[in-house]
């Protein structure tokens, strides 16, 4: 029998459970279906290696979610449904090649100190940034709370001219546009902390040399300092087992193991969903895809818009991810010092300039020669990850090609993924045992998940991408995924683009789920 609802959606990631679940609380009657065994798309956790050992297979940090403006409507609701965050008090640190480390506590006066070791003025620095940040903060995340419609964004800048006139203005414009290292060599002078900011920075694809990548190492430093950072209690999907209950209580659906192969349109306007096993899902009002762009171009045959189906399909998606998990004896015994052990990230990315070369030498499709490796452990704040005593360890490999021409160290010779795994897996723990010997005799069981694995398991991370799309500056705010579609539509009418590729873009804060909802439901 064809079921029919007000909504259908695309893909059971937490976006689409952000947009079903205030569709629902709206009255609309809502159907999720989802390719995968499970939902979440890529948060997810689950016994990768061994028994008894948890690992977020993709998201480990779930800050954007926990200070996301869906959070803050349902938060309450979803946390009687069993989410449960635990608090990071020590964010991130990084270590170098000469022996020393720094990180960033939430007690602002610690940090401080150990960037006075380092130097001086940036302490003085970090401080006047710091004192800053609310009132920056303000503007930085209404804007990215924004809509981005021309009124909507029209009605951003009034309000801004109106709080910081013409020059505050011109100057939030000015550091938006500026790439890490322009923004961190203005205003730092240790390479170690430039370093250390700057890797946040390649958790999406902005490299020191990108524009318009200043805001994420400066947002992460602000934010890691006056908030600290949120992981799941057992794991990331905490979140989405409680958005699928909350969904599920409000009369939503969520089905899994159901791949959509089809959305079914009369060339004006979106009817449904076709399953691959000839299943339809017929919708009164909406069809929303959480999908890549060109899965969208795909399922529904072509939308009749040339110019739209060609930026879809020439979206462009940033270089892979590959993931490591291990299950550990113990933690790694950092050689820059044991205060490394209670940091939730610690980064291996030595300086600017590496970071800059890695990029380029994914773009180029090769396997870099030093990867950027992140380590996270979450064990070190959720002991219920892993049995007493032991750890689990989340290792992001940034950044590798999705497509391998060669090796820059040229030592892999293998260009398909399911051969150069191993080798490019053993190139990075070799990294860590630089930085800790001694961990790799520590390994009770490990997965390696190569940017292939990571498609396999959630069609959106095209070529291992791991935010659905890259967000320079000519793919992002009023252009992501294209100009007059950054809120979702679609040349066909009530078919509906969301997910990690819609502004405000990737990672954990449901944003375009939630924004898509709000203008569906009228608030
Ligand atoms: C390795 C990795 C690490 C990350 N780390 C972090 C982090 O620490 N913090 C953070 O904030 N963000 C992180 N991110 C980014 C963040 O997880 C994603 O941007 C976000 O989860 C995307 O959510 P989404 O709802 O847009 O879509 P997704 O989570 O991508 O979900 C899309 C879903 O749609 C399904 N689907 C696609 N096509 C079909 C189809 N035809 N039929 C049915 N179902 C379909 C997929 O299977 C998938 O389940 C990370 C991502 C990766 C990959």
């Amino acid at each position: 029998m064809t079921q029919v609802v007000d909504a259908v959606f695309v893909g059971a990631g937490h976006n689409s459970l952000a947009c079903a679940i205030h569709l629902a609380a709206k009255g609309w009657s809502v159907s999720v279906v989802e390719q995968a065994e499970e939902a979440g798309g890529a948060v997810r956790a689950g016994e990768y290696t061994q028994p008894g050992f948890r690992h977020d297979w993709a998201a480990m940090n779930l800050s954007l979610f926990a200070g996301s403006a869906f959070f803050k409507q349902y938060g309450k609701s979803l946390t009687g449904r069993g989410l449960e965050f635990v608090p990071v008090d020590k964010p991130f640190a990084s270590a170098f090649p000469d022996g020393r480390w720094l990180g960033v506590s939430s007690d602002a006066a610690v940090t401080s100190d150990r960037i006075r070791a380092f130097s001086d003025a940036d302490a003085e620095t970090w401080g006047r940034l710091l004192a800053d940040f609310p009132a920056q903060a303000e503007q930085i995340f209404a804007l990215l709370g924004n809509p981005m419609r021309n009124h909507a964004l029209a009605g951003f800048l009034f309000r801004l001219w109106r709080k910081r006139g013409i020059g505050g203005a011109l100057d939030l414009g000015r550091f938006l546009v500026q790439s890490p290292r322009a923004w961190l060599d203005q205003t730092f002078e240790s390479p170690h902390l430039k370093a250390m900011l700057g890797a946040w920075g390649m958790h999406l694809d902005f490299a020191p040399d990108v524009a318009g990548g200043a805001l994420f190492p400066y947002l992460e430093a602000m934010a890691g300092q006056s908030f600290g950072m949120v992981i799941g209690k057992g794991g990331a999907d905490t979140i989405i087992r409680a958005m699928q209950a909350e969904l599920t209580a409000r009369g939503g659906t969520v089905t899994c193991n159901a791949p959509v192969s089809r959305i079914l349109h009369d060339g004006g306007k979106a009817q449904g969903v076709e399953l691959a096993d000839g299943r339809q899902i017929m919708a009164r009002k909406a069809v929303i895809a959480n999908v890549a762009p060109s899965a969208l171009v795909r399922l529904t045959g072509g939308t009749g818009d040339c110019g739209f189906d060609r930026a879809m399909n020439t979206f462009e998606h940033a270089p892979g991810t590959m993931m490591i998990h291990l299950a550990l004896d113990g933690l790694p015994d950092w050689a820059a010092g044991d205060a490394l052990k209670t940091f939730a990230y610690v980064h291996l990315a030595p300086s600017l300039d590496q970071m800059a070369r890695t990029y380029q030498q994914a773009r180029a499709g090769l396997l870099p020669d030093e990867p950027v490796v992140v380590v996270g452990q979450p064990t070190v704040f959720d002991p219920s990850r892993a049995p007493e005593g032991k750890h689990v360890l989340w290792m992001q490999v940034r950044m590798v090609p999705g497509t391998i021409r060669g090796d820059a160290a040229g030592t892999i010779a293998a260009t398909d993924w399911g051969e150069a795994a191993q080798p490019m897996a053993d190139r990075a723990l070799d990294i860590l045992d630089r930085y800790a010997p001694g961990t790799r005799a520590r390994i009770l069981g490990q997965r390696i998940v190569a940017p292939t694995d990571l498609e396999a398991q959630n069609p959106n991370l095209v070529g291992g991408d791991q935010v659905c799309g890259s967000h320079h500056l000519a793919q992002h705010f009023l252009f992501r995924p294209a100009r007059g579609h950054a809120d979702g539509r679609t040349p066909i009418d009530r078919l509906h683009l969301s997910g990690a590729a819609v502004w405000p873009g990737g990672g954990t804060g449901a944003g375009p789920g939630y924004l898509l909802a709000r203008k569906l439901a009228g608030n």
